[in-house]
């Protein structure tokens, strides 16, 4: 049976692969441009999907903080486009197909809950647009949604900040915390709703082998940390001080003032329906994570 994966050649896609071919699926990925194991996005639309196809999975976007890539309004039509128009191809391929795969998993993130020192967001939380990234999440979970006559579940997961060696924050910070140049990002007060990437994937692979999981599913780890106790253990496993601060200012400067409240901002988000669901976590301890993270 195969697996086919919109923007499965990224960070989360190539984990992804991993676990789906060691559990004997075949993973066929969906990209911008044709490489070996993908189709495009023209190949879907135009062929459909493969009729051994159980489940289709999305995972396209824009990197939405990348250094000197402010959010400028063509930067925000691409965080836009590449997220709800890629669902879109999915969502359709899934109602063209004879015969459609059992379950559609999209990912999204917990920029929709908003930033709050205090409270603790759950998916039973009733969430609104404050902002731009919440307005895009807003239509991105929209986008999967499947009209009432095709019978294939549809599994949200609102991804955390994915921590792995290999891709997303971690991959970005790596360099200033190996040469001792790291420390806290803006107060360090605000929450990182952070996940370790095999989490991430097993979440997902969770959703597809779980015929009773439909719905929205956190994928954040259950014991969420501030920003600076994830910078501190980070530091202490490379075995480097933690002794400076990028301040706001330096956040704003370098990812626009809007962007930056990404990192400046953060929400405590729980996985309450994802462990009701069954789901048990493999990583729950940043210490140890940033110990793995160190170590791979
Ligand atoms: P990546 O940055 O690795 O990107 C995934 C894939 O998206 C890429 O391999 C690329 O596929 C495709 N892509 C990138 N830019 C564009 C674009 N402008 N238009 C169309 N496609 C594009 O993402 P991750 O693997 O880190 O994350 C997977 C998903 O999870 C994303 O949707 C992300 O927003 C979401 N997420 C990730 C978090 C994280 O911390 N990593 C946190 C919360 C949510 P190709 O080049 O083959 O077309």
């Amino acid at each position: 049976m195969s697996i086919v994966v919109g923007g499965g050649t990224g960070f989360v896609g190539k984990h992804f692969a991993k676990l789906g071919i060691s559990k004997g699926f075949k993973i066929i990925n969906v990209s911008r441009t044709a490489k070996p194991n993908c189709i495009t996005w023209n190949d879907l639309s135009r062929s459909g999907l493969p009729d051994d196809c159980a489940a289709v999975v999305s995972l396209s976007g824009e990197p939405i903080l990348q250094p000197f890539k402010w959010w400028t309004p063509e930067m925000k039509l691409k965080i836009r486009e590449s997220r709800i128009d890629k669902v879109k191809l999915l969502n359709q391929a899934i109602c063209a197909a004879p015969k459609p795969p059992g379950v559609f998993v999209s990912i999204s993130g917990v920029g929709y809950y908003k930033p709050d020192a205090h409270k603790e967001y759950t998916e039973s939380d009733i969430v609104e647009p404050f902002d731009f990234l919440s307005e895009v999440t807003r239509d991105w979970e929209a986008a999967a949604v499947l009209p009432s006559n095709v019978k294939t579940r549809l599994v949200v997961v609102r991804s955390g900040v994915v921590l792995g060696n290999d891709g997303g924050m971690v991959a970005n910070i790596k360099t200033p915390f190996y040469f001792g140049l790291g420390g806290p990002i803006g107060s360090g007060k605000q929450w990182l709703p952070w996940i370790y990437v095999e989490d991430t994937v097993g979440i997902i692979m969770h959703a597809i082998e779980n015929e009773h999981i439909t719905g929205i599913l956190n994928g954040t780890a259950p014991n969420p940390v501030t920003s600076e106790e994830f910078t501190k253990a980070y530091a202490s496993a490379l075995r480097r001080p933690h002794l400076f601060p990028m301040p706001a200012f330096v956040a704003k400067a370098v990812f626009g003032a809007e962007a930056a409240g990404v990192l400046l901002e953060g929400q405590k988000v729980l996985p309450k329906r994802t462990l009701e669901m069954g789901y048990t976590f493999k990583y729950t301890d940043i210490k140890w994570v940033c110990e793995k993270l160190v170590s791979s």
